[in-house]
């Protein structure tokens, strides 16, 4: 009998784990993967990401695998150029871009550290349900034999798939449907000092630094155009770098490394509790990646979860009104980056108001810091549109 079996072991599920393991409780973390291990998934960490990990102690771990610094971000728009560095967080502005083969493996053996018990190859098949309240799950381990195991909260962080919101029920109550489709893949020789970002008609794209001196381009089409897309990836891919001739040219030279990737995700929020279960991460709350929220939102969660069901197991908090209160916590932080990514992902040319003032940004250089500020999550989207439309 467990305190809590976690159901995933990567961005929200390992630290999760590792919080209320540190907290003195009983985690078993199960994995259906193992570990160190790739994910579908780019991976750049804005700075209240990278606050998360110095918090928990894990920052250094992260940086000695050699994932440079992005101090800048900038927006090429075609006509004019935002270049900004985003209001700090815990007193550092910087993102991060590590493998995620890199920082699931540091975060899973945080946990394991902590005193969390880790199971890889476990997959979950289905939850033990008794009087209507989750109590366990079922699943099988590597060689295939059925195992049941037992906890009082059973913890979903199995991604926006989530086999335990399936069974458990979840609701969603915000939904938009895939908006774009991106592929990425890395590149060797193809330098860029920022986490640089390029706005066309109908196409985006996105490069910043990752480990082993690699860049990371991901480039995105609208969903309605992914059957277009994927008949000819790498053409089509290179053929839509020509909408910014320079940079084309840069990756001409460059080298690629790796296969290309692709996928789409779709957006939505679930009620992320109900009787004997949680849901963290992806699993209770997923946006388009344009902006590159995910692991931050997938941290916070974790920690407020944690810190949460920490209060229920000693007896402080009734469990509903512990995550209750997560939940609208959650929401409040949340809802409109979740509105204002899904709506950037939509890839179509900003409403005049908007590009009017994204126009007028150019060359004043608090504008810029603000709207990347907006991006890096350090300053809420209707918080800069508002004071962007302010005359000074
Ligand atoms: C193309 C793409 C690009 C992205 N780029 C970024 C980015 O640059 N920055 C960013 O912050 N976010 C990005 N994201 C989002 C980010 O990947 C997710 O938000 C993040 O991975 C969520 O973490 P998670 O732990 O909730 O879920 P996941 O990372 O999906 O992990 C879920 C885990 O659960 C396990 N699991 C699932 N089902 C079971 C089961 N039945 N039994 C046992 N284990 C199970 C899986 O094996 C997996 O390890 C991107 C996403 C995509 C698709």
């Amino acid at each position: 009998m467990y305190d809590a079996i976690v159901v995933g072991a990567r961005c929200a599920g390992a630290p999760t784990a590792m919080l209320l393991a540190r907290a003195g409780h009983r985690v078993l973390l199960v994995d259906r993967a193992e570990f160190p291990s790739d994910t579908l998934s780019t991976h750049a960490i804005h700075a209240p990401g990278i606050a998360a990990l110095r918090r928990w102690g894990l920052l250094d771990a992260v940086l000695a695998t050699g994932c440079p610094p992005i101090d800048v971000y900038s927006f090429d728009f075609g006509l004019f150029t935002l270049r900004g560095t985003p209001r700090p967080c815990d007193g550092s502005s910087a993102a991060y871009a590590p493998r995620r083969y890199l920082l699931d493996a540091i975060l899973v053996e945080a946990a394991a550290a902590a005193g969390a018990e880790v199971r890889e190859h476990f997959s979950v098949s289905d939850l033990v349900v008794e009087d209507g309240a989750v109590v366990g799950v079922r699943g099988h381990d590597e060689t295939g034999a059925a195992v049941t195991e037992r906890a009082r909260v059973v913890v979903g962080a199995d991604g926006r798939n989530s086999r335990v919101a399936l069974l458990a029920g979840a609701q969603a109550y915000a939904e938009k449907p895939r908006q774009q489709y991106a592929y990425y893949t890395y590149w060797q020789d193809l330098p860029v000092d920022t986490f640089a970002t390029y706005i066309r008609p109908d196409r985006g794209w996105g490069a910043f630094r990752t480990n082993d001196d690699l860049t990371l381009l991901v480039l995105g089409w609208p969903y309605a155009e992914a059957a277009a897309y994927k008949a000819d990836v790498e053409g089509n891919y290179l053929a839509t770098l020509e909408l910014a001739p320079e940079f084309a040219e840069r990756v001409r030279s460059a080298t690629r490394v790796a296969p290309f990737l692709g996928g789409a995700v779709p957006n939505f929020l679930r009620t992320p509790f109900g009787p004997g279960w949680v849901l963290v991460g992806d699993a209770g709350l997923t946006m388009d990646p344009i902006t590159a929220q995910g692991m931050t939102d997938a941290f916070f969660d974790a920690e407020r979860c944690a810190a949460a069901l920490d209060r229920v197991f000693r007896g402080e908090t009734p469990f509903e009104q512990a995550m209750a209160a997560v939940q609208q916590e959650r929401d409040v932080r949340v809802r409109p980056m979740w509105e204002f990514t899904s709506d950037m992902a939509a890839l179509a040319p900003p409403p005049p108001e908007l590009a009017g003032l994204l126009f007028a940004a150019q060359g004043d250089q608090a504008a810029m810091d603000g709207f990347a500020s907006v991006i890096a999550g350090t300053l809420g989207p209707a918080e800069f549109f508002a004071g962007a439309a302010t005359p000074a």
